[in-house]
């Protein structure tokens, strides 16, 4: 089988796929309260993201992660769902702010999507409203704990703010010990409307754990090599981890494409330079695969 292996030896087995550019929040660091969005007729359609994705799995491609803007708001949802379930691929995952989670599970099920990652920014309803535009928190906790629930792995995405929700560090953890999920701390990136705050609110991962490290003894946990996080099991039982994008980047074992919601394959999760793989023959697109892998920064 030809593999997707660019000159620096690295392998793409994972692909990132945005099936809208719409959300139902408005985190402030991610998009303006005032955000425009793509026509819908440029959106994939479920049966163009099948045959993307089915060709990328003949070239190795082992995982997917679904995420959008919100996933979930995508209206024809369910049917990509069932064409990508019935792939032969090893795990599909999902990335979601958690509004619609809840009324989404059979869905996931069904599909065998059990890895979900909810974001959630804060367990206090008044901050949870200030970072998202919206007051939604109960309608989050409400999914995740019948994600819990019904036995999908869920981890916690927390995207750690100075002065935003950095007092709320050892509440997560406790949420984690509770709830038996995976909190991860993430740094906040100079992407999008971060940009203007970053300097301001940004923590390191490592001033992250060495604060809880005040108060929780951290046990280090093996990893993948090609995994996003740091991870570690405090003594109390919490699963901790840390994605450190900005102060610890993670390029050299990356092994992540995306594709967006119009169709551009991007090389990586950060850069914006793509190639579109729409309205192309498969050997149109294997030229195209062949650019992107040599887009990768290393
Ligand atoms: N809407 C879904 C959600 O919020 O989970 C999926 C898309 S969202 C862009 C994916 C993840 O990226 C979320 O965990 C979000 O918090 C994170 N994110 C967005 N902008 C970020 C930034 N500037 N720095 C760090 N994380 C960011
Ligand atoms: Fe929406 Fe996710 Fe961006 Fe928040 S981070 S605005 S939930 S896409």
């Amino acid at each position: 089988m030809k593999t997707l292996t660019d000159q620096y030896g690295r392998t793409i087995r994972k692909l990132r796929v945005s099936l809208t550019d719409k959300c139902n929040l408005r985190c402030h660091y991610c998009m303006p309260v005032d955000a425009t969005f793509m026509e819908e007729g440029r959106y994939l359609s479920p049966a163009e993201y099948e045959e993307i994705v089915a060709e990328l799995v003949g070239y190795g491609l082992e995982e997917l992660r679904l995420t959008g803007g919100e996933p979930l708001v995508r209206k024809s949802f369910p049917e990509i769902a069932d064409r990508f379930g019935a792939l032969n691929l090893k795990k599909i995952g999902l990335t979601t702010n958690g509004v619609l989670l809840k009324r989404a599970l059979p869905v996931l099920k069904r599909n065998r999507i059990f890895h979900l990652n909810v974001s959630l920014d804060s367990l206090n309803a008044e901050t949870f409203r200030r970072i998202t535009n919206g007051n939604r928190l109960a309608q989050v906790l409400e999914g995740i704990e019948a994600a819990v629930r019904e036995g999908f792995h869920v981890k916690i995405n927390v995207v750690a703010m100075r002065g935003v929700n950095d007092h709320e560090f050892p509440d997560f953890v406790e949420y984690a010990k509770r709830l038996g999920v995976e909190v991860r701390f993430l740094e906040l990136m100079r992407i999008g409307f971060a940009l203007g705050e970053q300097a301001r609110q940004f923590i390191s991962a490592g001033e992250i754990l060495r604060t809880l490290q005040a108060r929780y003894f951290f046990r280090p946990q093996s990893r993948e090599k090609d995994s996003t996080s740091v991870n570690y099991v405090t003594a109390c039982g919490a699963e901790i981890g840390f994605i450190a994008s900005e102060s610890q980047a993670f390029c050299s074992q990356c092994s992540r494409w995306r594709l967006s919601a119009d169709g551009v394959l991007r090389a990586c999760l950060l850069k914006d330079d793509g190639l579109s793989v729409r309205h192309s023959s498969p050997a149109e697109r294997a030229a195209i695969y062949d650019r992107v892998l040599g887009m990768k920064p290393n």
